[in-house]
């Protein structure tokens, strides 16, 4: 499957919807030890949101589903993730070639904008303990993979195993940004909250991109 079309990524964006509003307990628990008990309620909030924009919107250009996700998120979510959640789908948006499918060099790219304009905004870095360890480590399997296929599921699932690993690093890691800095050793053993939903996310778009990729 060399391309994803619109329908692919709005249905990858219910799937990762559904995940994460499932995964509250879980997301809040974390956050309850390693923060302030709020990410699992953030992302519900701004997911479920999404959601019902999603279910009422068509969009005939990529670029315009994931800016509209990302500002939907931005404006429901609120505080640091709002922005944190919201620039990982918009800031790719300039540079998506028009019209309404995607194929992975440009997908690729997609994640790479939002991978720096997030260390841009927040000025962290993989190795802080934060979401970019899961998204770096998302990228940087994409970017493996692509070098030899332009498969999307192939990138989607790469995707996803990438930001598992990255998500796991986390445990290791001492805090260097956010509220969990406070926590310090103490968030050893434990994985960062926003890294655990980033896996979450990634997980969704391929189950969905492979469960699509078999109805066809
Ligand atoms: P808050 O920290 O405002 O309570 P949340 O609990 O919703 O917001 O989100 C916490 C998550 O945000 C952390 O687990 C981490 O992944 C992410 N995060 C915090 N600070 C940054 C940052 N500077 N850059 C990237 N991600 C960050
Ligand atoms: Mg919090």
């Amino acid at each position: 499957m060399d391309y994803l079309y619109i329908e692919d990524l709005k249905n990858a964006l219910l799937e990762a919807s559904w995940m994460i509003e499932k995964s509250e307990p879980q997301l809040t628990e974390l956050d309850i030890k390693v923060g302030d008990g709020d990410h699992g309620y953030g992302m519900k909030a701004g997911f479920s949101a999404l959601r019902d924009m999603l279910m009422r919107t068509e969009y005939e250009e990529v670029s315009d589903l994931y800016k509209s996700a990302g500002i939907e998120l931005l404006r429901t979510m609120g505080g640091a993730s709002g922005v944190i959640f919201g620039t990982m789908f918009t800031a790719g948006c300039r540079d998506l070639p028009s019209g309404g499918r995607i194929d992975a060099d440009a997908y690729l790219l997609f994640f790479e904008h939002a991978l720096e304009a997030i260390m841009r905004r927040g000025r962290a870095k993989p190795g802080d303990r934060t979401m970019l360890d899961a998204l770096n480590g998302a990228v940087s399997s994409m970017r493996e993979t692509r070098k030899s296929t332009r498969d999307m599921a192939e990138l989607l699932r790469a995707g996803a195993s990438g930001a598992l690993s990255g998500m796991e690093a986390t445990k290791n890691m001492i805090p260097q940004k956010g509220r969990s800095k406070n926590f310090s050793t103490q968030a050893l053993g434990c994985p960062d909250p926003g890294a655990v939903s980033v896996s979450i996310i990634f997980q969704a778009f391929a189950d969905s991109i492979e469960a699509g990729e078999n109805t066809r």
